[in-house]
C-alpha cells in the first residue's frame, strides 16, 4: 500500500492551500464573528470565488458547473477546507440536491437549478425533518395535494439548517396518505419566499442560530417543481444521504482542535497534568486512524464508483464521538477557565466546539442509528 500523494494529486492540493492563502476575501478568517448579514456576505463571497474555479461543484460533470472531480480529489479539496475552516464550502445545494436533479430532474429543471448551484448564485436548505419524523423520517406527515398545475403544501419542517436565508428548499412531504409510509412521498423545489412559508429561528444550545422551524400554510407550488416521479420520493431522499460521502470534515475539524490544544499545552504556565497529556495523545491517535478511514473511503470509491456504504457509517460514527472527546479533553485542559463565554477569553473557542459538538451525535443520523445500521447492514446481525 502506498500512502504518497500522486504528483497530479499533490499539485491539486498545493494548488488549494496557495488558494485559501492568497485568493480568499479579506476578513473570511473572522467571519464567525461578525452578524448574521456580514458573514452571510462573507460566505457568498467565499462561494463566488470558488465558482468561478469550478470547485464549488466540484464532484459535478462539467456541464453543470463541475469539474468531474475524482474522490480523492475531493477529499484533498474537502480537508484543506474543513482545517481551514473556510465558511461557505458547506453546501446542501452541491451535496445532494444536485445530485438528485442530475440523475432525475428533467432536461428543464437541470438548466432551471444546477447552474445556478454550481455559480453559488443560490443556497438551499433541506426540509425533511418534522416534530415526529427524525430517526424515522419515512413517517413524515406533511401534505402535497395536487391542484390543477400546482401542489398545495401544508405541514411543519423543523432543524431546517440555513432555512433563515436559503433562496430554494429541498422538500419531502406526502403525496400518497394511503400507501405504505416509503410509498407515499415526493420531492419538490420550493422557492423559501414563497407565500404562505413561515421560517422561525431556533438557536442552538451553544447560542448560535444554526436552525429553524419552517411552517406551511396552502403554500403553492408548481407541478413543474416535482424532482423525480411522484411518490418516489423516499428513493431520492435516500440517494441523497448517500452523497454524504466520507467523514474528511470531521477529521480536519478534530485535527486542527487537537493541533490548537497541543500549541496552548506547549506554552501553558503551571504544566500539563499526566491525565490530559495521556488524552491527548489518545486523540492524536483517534484523528490520524480517521483519517486513514477517509482515504480507504475515497480509495474505494476510487475504485468501484461506489462509496462503500458500511464504512462511510463506521467514519461519521467515530467521528461525531471524537470530535465531542476531542472537545471535552479542550474544555477540562483549561480548568475553571474553560466555563468562559465572552469571546475574548482564549478558552472561548474550545467552549464554543464543546457545546456545538453535542449536535454532531445527532445530525446526519443519530449514533444509536448508525450502531443498528452498521450491526444490521454493515454485519449481517439480526434486527430481533
Ligand atoms: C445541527 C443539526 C442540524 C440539522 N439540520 C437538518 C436539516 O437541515 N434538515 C433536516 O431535515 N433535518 C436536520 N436535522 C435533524 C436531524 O436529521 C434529526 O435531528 C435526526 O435525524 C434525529 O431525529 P430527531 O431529532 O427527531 O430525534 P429522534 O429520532 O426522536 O431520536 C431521539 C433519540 O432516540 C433515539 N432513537 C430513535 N429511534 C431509535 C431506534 N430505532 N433505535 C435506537 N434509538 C433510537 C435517537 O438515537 C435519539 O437519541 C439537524 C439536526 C441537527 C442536530
Amino acid at each position: 500500500m502506498d500512502f504518497r500523494l500522486t504528483s497530479d494529486q499533490q499539485s491539486f492540493q498545493d494548488e488549494v492551500t496557495g488558494f485559501i492563502k492568497s485568493e480568499l476575501p479579506a476578513g473570511w478568517d473572522s467571519a464567525r464573528e461578525g452578524t448574521l448579514e456580514e458573514r452571510l456576505a462573507i460566505e457568498r463571497q467565499v462561494m463566488q470565488r470558488l465558482a468561478e474555479r469550478r470547485w464549488l461543484a466540484l464532484p459535478w460533470p462539467e456541464e453543470y458547473g463541475g469539474m468531474s472531480a475524482s474522490p480523492m480529489q475531493q477529499l484533498l479539496f474537502n480537508e484543506q477546507m474543513a482545517y481551514h475552516r473556510v465558511p461557505g464550502v458547506i453546501n446542501m445545494g452541491v451535496a445532494w440536491v444536485g445530485p438528485v436533479i442530475i440523475l432525475y430532474g428533467t432536461d428543464e429543471q437541470k438548466k432551471q437549478y444546477l447552474s445556478r448551484i454550481a455559480s453559488g448564485d443560490d443556497i438551499w436548505c433541506t426540509l425533511y425533518s418534522e416534530p415526529e419524523a427524525g430517526s424515522d423520517l419515512a413517517s413524515m406527515q406533511t401534505r402535497a395535494v395536487r391542484d390543477g398545475d400546482d401542489y398545495i403544501i401544508n405541514g411543519q419542517k423543523i432543524w431546517t439548517s440555513l432555512g433563515h436565508y436559503a433562496d430554494w428548499g429541498w422538500l419531502a412531504a406526502r403525496t400518497d396518505p394511503d400507501a405504505p409510509k416509503h410509498k407515499g412521498l415526493s420531492t419538490f423545489a420550493v422557492k423559501m419566499d414563497s407565500p404562505g412559508i413561515t421560517v422561525r429561528p431556533l438557536v442552538n444550545m451553544a447560542g448560535s442560530h444554526e436552525f429553524n422551524e419552517v411552517f406551511f400554510e396552502d403554500v403553492r407550488v408548481p407541478a413543474s417543481q416535482l424532482i423525480g416521479e411522484e411518490n418516489r420520493g423516499w428513493y431520492n431522499v435516500a440517494v441523497g444521504l448517500d452523497f454524504e460521502r466520507s467523514s474528511i470534515g470531521a477529521t480536519s475539524t478534530a485535527r486542527r482542535t487537537v493541533d490548537e490544544l497541543v500549541q496552548y499545552l506547549s506554552s501553558k504556565a503551571g504544566g500539563v497534568s499526566p491525565s490530559i497529556r495521556h488524552r491527548v495523545a489518545d486523540h492524536a491517535l483517534s484523528v490520524t486512524v480517521l483519517r486513514m478511514m477517509a482515504y480507504n473511503i475515497a480509495s474505494i470509491q476510487e475504485k468501484t464508483g461506489v462509496a462503500p456504504n458500511r464504512e462511510a457509517q463506521m467514519a461519521k460514527l467515530f467521528g461525531a464521538e471524537m470530535q465531542q472527546q476531542v472537545a471535552a479533553t479542550a474544555l477540562s485542559a483549561f480548568g475553571m477557565q474553560g466555563q468562559a463565554t465572552h469571546e475574548d477569553s482564549s478558552a472561548f473557542p474550545f467552549h464554543y466546539q464543546y457545546l456545538r459538538s453535542v449536535a454532531n451525535t445527532i445530525e446526519g443520523g443519530t449514533s444509536e442509528i448508525q450502531r443498528t445500521v452498521i450491526a444490521t447492514r454493515g454485519l449481517g446481525l439480526p434486527r430481533e
